[in-house]
């Protein structure tokens, strides 16, 4: 399982906190018809991303992308301790797999200088915190922690008509350490990092894309969730907040990359996760690199 990649002068590494089945592909995806998935299954199994009983595979991971100047971590998971009732193996969890895996890749939670979330959903924001003597704080203690100000304002105002746990838990203890920036879409971090606004799957979505001058890599977090979305862009998850936006935002976004030699690396495709855009009929295919 490859776990490390170059893309210009950048490092990217993965972080893998989970990975196996997820939904049943036809609850995941409303719009995909037992006729579309017939004609799919065969290479969606070979590509890891069903199982036999038509279960789509998921990873849960965070990117860590290496500069010249600086080491950045792209959304963060699931985290620790944390009561997440509605799926056993993220509720109150406390294995130690997501620290090994930055410790292996040569990391600990010192060296973090940025932590960045392209949206503000629990499995992308759950080790922004751990818990220390009953209180969350920030696990990575000397990191800025950037989260897109529309984003942040779309879950400030959820929250204050219901409670969202991973906000309480994993987004308020970080803005009250004063750990972090909400930003708009013209943030940058020196010439190596921007914003892609990626609307859709959350109103505040957005992609990274990192290179100097160039889009090397782009971050897409959760813009497509399994590669049948490449193929049909169309098919939005039933956790696309607005699905007709997230549609339209896909098909654009694969469409900027098709045939670049940009590394599209997504939160969730099942490993070895990343890969070039290439066009296949009506649609787009993620070509992984070796
Ligand atoms: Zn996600």
């Amino acid at each position: 399982m490859s776990l490390k990649f170059a893309a210009g002068d950048l490092t990217i590494h993965r972080i893998v906190e989970e990975e196996g089945r997820f939904l049943p592909a036809n609850d995941m995806l409303p719009g995909l018809t037992p006729e579309l998935l017939a004609e799919n299954r065969a290479w969606m199994k070979a590509a890891g991303a069903l199982d036999d009983s038509d279960t789509l595979i998921l990873a849960f991971q965070s990117y860590i992308v290496k500069t010249p100047h600086h080491t950045i971590l792209i959304d963060s998971c699931i985290g620790n301790h944390k009561p997440r009732p509605t799926r056993p193996t993220w509720n109150m969890k406390t294995d130690d797999r997501y620290l090994r895996g930055l410790a292996s890749a040569g990391f600990s939670v010192d060296d973090i200088d940025y932590v960045m979330c392209t949206h503000l959903h629990v499995d992308h924001v759950g080790w922004n915190t751990r818990l220390e003597n009953g209180r969350w704080v920030p696990t990575f203690p000397n990191a800025r922690y950037v989260f897109d100000k529309a984003e942040f304002d779309y879950w400030t105002a959820t929250n204050a008509k219901a409670e969202v746990p991973p906000f309480v838990d994993s987004v308020l203890p970080v803005v009250e350490a004063k750990r972090a920036e909400l930003v708009g879409n013209d943030f940058a971090i020196g010439d190596h990092m921007r914003v892609l606004p990626t609307p859709g799957h959350t109103p505040g979505h957005v992609a990274f894309t990192f290179g100097r001058g160039k889009d090397d890599a782009v971050f897409a977090g959760d813009l497509m969730h399994s590669p049948i979305q490449a193929l049909y862009p169309e098919l939005s998850p039933k956790f696309d907040v607005d699905p007709a936006q997230a549609a339209k935002t896909r098909r654009g976004f694969l469409e900027r990359y098709c045939d670049t030699d940009t590394l599209c690396c997504p939160a969730h495709f099942p490993s070895p996760s990343v890969g070039k855009v290439r066009r296949k009929g009506n649609g787009f295919v993620c070509e992984t690199v070796s």
